[in-house]
C-alpha cells in the first residue's frame, strides 16, 4: 500500500483512525521491522481504545525512523525500507570510525526507546 498517501501519522488509516495497519504491506521491510510495527499498532490500537492518542517513537529509534519513513516518504516514489542508520536523525557530533558511529547510534537509539516507553507505557516493575 502506499502508506504515505494511506496512513495517518500514526499508522492508522486516515479515514478510519481505529484501524491501525503494520508490517510488510504497510512499506517496512524485514522481520524484525514488522514485528516491531506490529507491536506499535497493538500499543497504539490499546491507546486508542482506551481515548489515548496514537504515538509513534522518536526518529532517533530505528522505530521511530522508519514509522517517519512511512509518514513522510514522497507518495508518487514510495519503495519499502528496511531498517538503516540512513534513516535516523544525523548525530550531532558522528564518530570517524565506523564501528563507535553504530555504536553511538546504538547508544542514543536505547536511550530514547527507554525515555519514549517510559513516558507512553510504563517503566516495568522492578524484579525483587
Ligand atoms: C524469499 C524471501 C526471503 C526473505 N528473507 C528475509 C530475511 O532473510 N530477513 C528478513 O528480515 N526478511 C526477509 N524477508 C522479508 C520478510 O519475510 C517480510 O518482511 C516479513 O515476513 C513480513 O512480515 P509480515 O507479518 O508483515 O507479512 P507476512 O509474513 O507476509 O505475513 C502476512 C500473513 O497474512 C496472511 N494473509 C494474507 N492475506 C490474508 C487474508 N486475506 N486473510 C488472512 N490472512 C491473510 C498471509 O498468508 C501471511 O501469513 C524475505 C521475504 C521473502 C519473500
Amino acid at each position: 500500500m502506499n502508506s504515505p498517501a494511506a496512513l495517518g501519522p500514526h499508522g492508522a488509516l486516515k479515514d478510519d483512525p481505529a484501524v491501525f495497519l503494520a508490517g510488510q504491506m504497510t512499506g517496512v521491510e524485514g522481520y524484525t521491522e514488522s514485528t516491531a510495527s506490529g507491536l506499535l499498532a497493538a500499543i497504539n490500537l490499546d491507546r486508542v481504545v482506551r481515548g489515548h492518542a496514537a504515538v509513534s517513537p522518536p526518529p532517533t529509534t530505528m522505530l521511530g525512523a522508519l514509522c517517519r519513513h512511512l509518514r513522510e516518504a514522497d507518495p508518487a516514489h514510495f519503495q519499502p525500507m528496511n531498517a538503516n542508520a540512513g534513516l535516523l536523525d544525523a548525530l550531532a557530533a558522528p564518530p570517524r570510525d565506523k564501528d563507535a558511529r553504530k555504536a553511538a547510534y546504538a547508544e542514543r537509539a536505547l536511550a530514547a526507546m527507554v525515555a519514549w516507553r517510559d513516558d507512553v507505557v510504563g517503566a516495568p516493575a522492578a524484579v525483587a
